[in-house]
């Protein structure tokens, strides 16, 4: 019971100790962690800390390691030169308790105590003391007295006898103390090597991103063609690099196309508004009294305002498309219905060209009405504009695989190749079409598309120049009708 008392009260003993000591340095590591995560450091610094502190880390657990191995090293080897040759002497010489004490030489010998079975003392070279074969005792009498403690049994007139020598341990420890501060010295001047070369590489690591930091920040809409250098970097980062760069593409793109979209609808506006102008300065001047200036300009200013209110409501069309604003009404409609009403409409205002009308098949559409009326009224009216008088206009209608197609094909002007791919752009208009007496904006066919894309179909064109043209609306439908 008593040494039960004894371990614990070592071991709390230890325990205040330890936690004493070791007070400062975790009171250091939370400051300096708290410090750490409020201070602003550039990622080089923390890499190189993080190395530093992983190095140090290292060290420390190389010179304890070496160290402990070493001293249990040692000690294996003095108990087999020399404790367990001790033991036999003493198993020899007892119970010559006079000739044991000579062994005690309190050099390499301290102390020697030999006990009963029943742990009851019966030879001491000098006080009494408990037997003990117990760890922390061993450690207690390392650290304090510089003494091993060494147990064993030994037998003597079939009895068995416990043991304890004590050995002086000064020399092993004083060597395990130089081996560990031969590491810690090596350790700390690699540290002065390690750490030079560690920020070294981790400001070149990190070096691109400051460099990109700093030409991120420079850009603006007035240098939107500013770059990243890709060169220099390494992959990750130049990988970034790339992407930032396409990124900054697609979106100067973007930019310059619709400041070109802005200048184009500013530039179609300029004209309407110059021919009023113009009317209104002559009928201010001379046509108040003159009955013709007078119908003339109220015709003309009447024509301009039409052309202004047409391309205003085609550019809030596509204004709203752009803001995903624009909204379709979507119903279950026979598509022939729309297809007879144009029929109609065109019948009264169109008789100059000759048409046809060839509805193969009817479907059910599920989609705006309105709007798929108006882009086909937007192909039907340029094929009418781009034909000359006496030509054919051919409506047809019918059913290819999941789509509905509306085709509508004339025998007009026809559109050059190059201009192909880019009549559905805004505002653009194929040279040989651009005349005053056309008409027109540029801007049908990009409503056209919208509409018809806004519904997940497709557009098609087929046209050759001076022959004709042929446009194809493909819209997925619900059901054929019969
Ligand atoms: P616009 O108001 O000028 O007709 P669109 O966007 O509807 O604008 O058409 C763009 C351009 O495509 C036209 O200016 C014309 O050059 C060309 N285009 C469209 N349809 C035809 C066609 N059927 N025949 C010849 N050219 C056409």
């Amino acid at each position: 019971m008593k040494k039960n008392n004894l371990i614990g009260f070592i071991k709390f003993i230890i325990k205040s100790l330890l936690s004493i000591i070791l007070f400062p340095i975790k009171l250091l590591i939370g400051i300096s962690v708290k410090l750490l995560k409020r201070l602003k450091f550039s990622i080089a610094f923390k890499i190189s800390a993080s190395y530093i502190f992983l190095y140090i880390i290292v060290i420390l657990i190389v010179a304890l390691t070496t160290s402990v191995g070493y001293f249990v090293y040692g000690i294996n080897k003095f108990k087999k030169e020399v404790m367990d040759e001790d033991l036999i002497k003493i198993q020899r010489l007892f119970p010559e308790y006079k000739e044991i004490k000579t062994m005690v030489d309190n050099d390499t010998v301290k102390s020697i105590y030999i006990y009963d079975e029943n742990l009851d003392i019966i030879y001491s070279s000098d006080k009494d003391k408990r037997y003990s074969n117990n760890i922390i005792v061993v450690l207690e009498n390392l650290l304090y007295r510089e003494e091993y403690v060494y147990s064993s049994t030994f037998l003597a007139n079939n009895l068995e006898y416990y043991v304890n020598i004590n050995y002086s341990a000064a020399d092993i420890l004083s060597e395990t103390k130089h081996l560990s501060l031969l590491t810690l010295i090596s350790g700390a001047i690699g540290l002065l090597i390690f750490v030079p070369i560690v920020s070294g590489t981790s400001y070149r690591l990190i070096g691109p991103i400051k460099n990109m930091t700093e030409i991120t920040k420079t850009i603006t809409v007035n240098n939107i063609n500013t770059r990243l250098d890709v060169k220099g970097t390494q992959d990750e980062l130049k990988e970034l690099s790339q992407m930032f760069n396409e990124m900054m593409d697609r979106i100067e793109e973007g930019y310059k196309s619709q400041q070109q979209f802005v200048s184009d609808a500013s530039h179609e506006l300029r004209t309407p508004i110059a021919v009023i102008k113009g009317y209104v300065n002559m009928l201010d001047r001379w046509g108040k009294n003159d009955k013709e200036i007078l119908e003339e300009s109220i015709s003309a200013i009447k024509n301009e305002t039409d052309n202004m209110q047409d391309l205003i409501e085609k550019l809030l069309f596509i204004a709203r498309s752009d803001k995903q604003t624009l909204i379709f009404t979507k119903e279950d409609f026979k598509a022939c219905e729309i297809l007879f009403e144009i029929e109609k409409e065109t019948g009264i205002i169109d008789s100059k060209h000759n048409f046809v009308y060839k509805f193969y098949d009817d479907v059910l559409l599920y989609a705006d009405k309105n709007r798929i009326k108006q882009a086909v009224r937007i192909f039907l009216e340029n094929a009418i504009k781009f034909t000359p008088q006496g030509g054919y206009i051919i409506i047809t209608s019918y059913i290819e695989g999941d789509f509905y197609v509306i085709s509508i094909a004339d025998t007009g002007i026809g559109i050059n190749k190059k201009d192909l791919n880019k009549i559905f752009d805004r505002l653009y208009r194929a040279e040989q079409s651009r005349g005053k007496e056309i008409g027109g904006h540029g801007l049908g066919l990009s409503i056209a598309k919208i509409i018809v894309l806004g519904h997940k179909g497709k557009i098609k064109v087929k046209s050759t120049v001076g022959k004709g043209s042929e446009f194809l609306i493909m819209l997925p439908y619900l059901e054929k009708l019969s």
